[in-house]
């Protein structure tokens, strides 16, 4: 079985700081579909292209773009022992998609983090939030705004979506489209919540322990 893990939350909540550490430590691949759609976008992918539209508005790409892109990123060699999904699914209809597939890899169980965060601690996150102009990575908490990117050396800009008006419209469509996610999770018992407005090696903890204890009851390698 492999440990097979969906970070939930919404923008700002850290989850892709967190699901590039978790990743990182166990060997699994972070699949990271706003990542994805950013590259794509850079490469001049005619998906993306299409998509840019809408992510430049905070607005979701449709469903069916977005299962075909897991879908192939999941059939890729790297994601066999698992993998950390970041940004996926956002719709019910997407989640249905993934246990499909999840089922047709054979490598359940899928566990779900649910991370949760005030909003307007999210409001104040993404307002601060830089990212790499050159490779794409995220400044760490706290680290200044001026500083070049750690990795490449890159400058850091701030992300055309985190734009005050965009930040507030990512933050309804993730109650009305993303929220009810949680519900349709909620029941598993390989669910899992944790408090993200902590210190992010806190969280990080939260996050191990969850997850461990999570992947034991599914039956999943941790
Ligand atoms: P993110 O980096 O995860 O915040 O994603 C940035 C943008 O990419 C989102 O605001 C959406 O426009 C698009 N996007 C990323 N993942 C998805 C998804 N699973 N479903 C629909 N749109 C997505």
């Amino acid at each position: 079985m492999g440990l097979n893990i969906v970070m939930l939350g919404p923008p700002g909540a850290g989850k892709g700081t967190q699901s590039a550490r978790f990743a990182r430590e166990r060997g699994l691949p972070k699949i990271s579909t706003g990542d994805i759609l950013r590259d794509g976008v850079k490469e001049q992918w005619p998906v993306a292209l299409a998509a840019k539209a809408k992510m430049d508005r905070g607005e979701l790409v449709d469903d069916d773009t977005m299962v075909a892109i897991v879908r192939e990123r999941l059939s890729r060699p790297d994601a066999k022992p698992g993998f950390v999904l970041d940004g996926f699914p956002r719709t019910v209809a997407q989640a249905r998609a993934l246990d499909q597939l999840v089922e047709e890899r054979g490598s359940g169980p899928l566990v779900v983090v649910d991370i949760v965060v005030p909003e307007q601690e999210l409001v104040r996150r993404l307002a601060e939030r830089r990212i790499c102009s050159g490779c794409g990575t995220n400044a760490e908490p706290g680290e200044a705004a001026a500083a070049a990117c750690k990795r490449c050396g890159g400058e850091m800009v701030t992300r055309v979506d985190d734009d005050r008006n965009v930040v507030m419209e990512r933050l309804k469509v993730y109650q009305r489209t993303t929220r009810p996610l949680v519900e349709y999770y909620r029941e598993r018992p390989t669910f899992r919540v944790v408090n993200g407005a902590q210190p992010p090696d806190r969280v990080a903890h939260e996050l191990d322990t969850v997850i461990d204890d999570a992947a034991a009851v599914g039956g999943a390698v941790a």
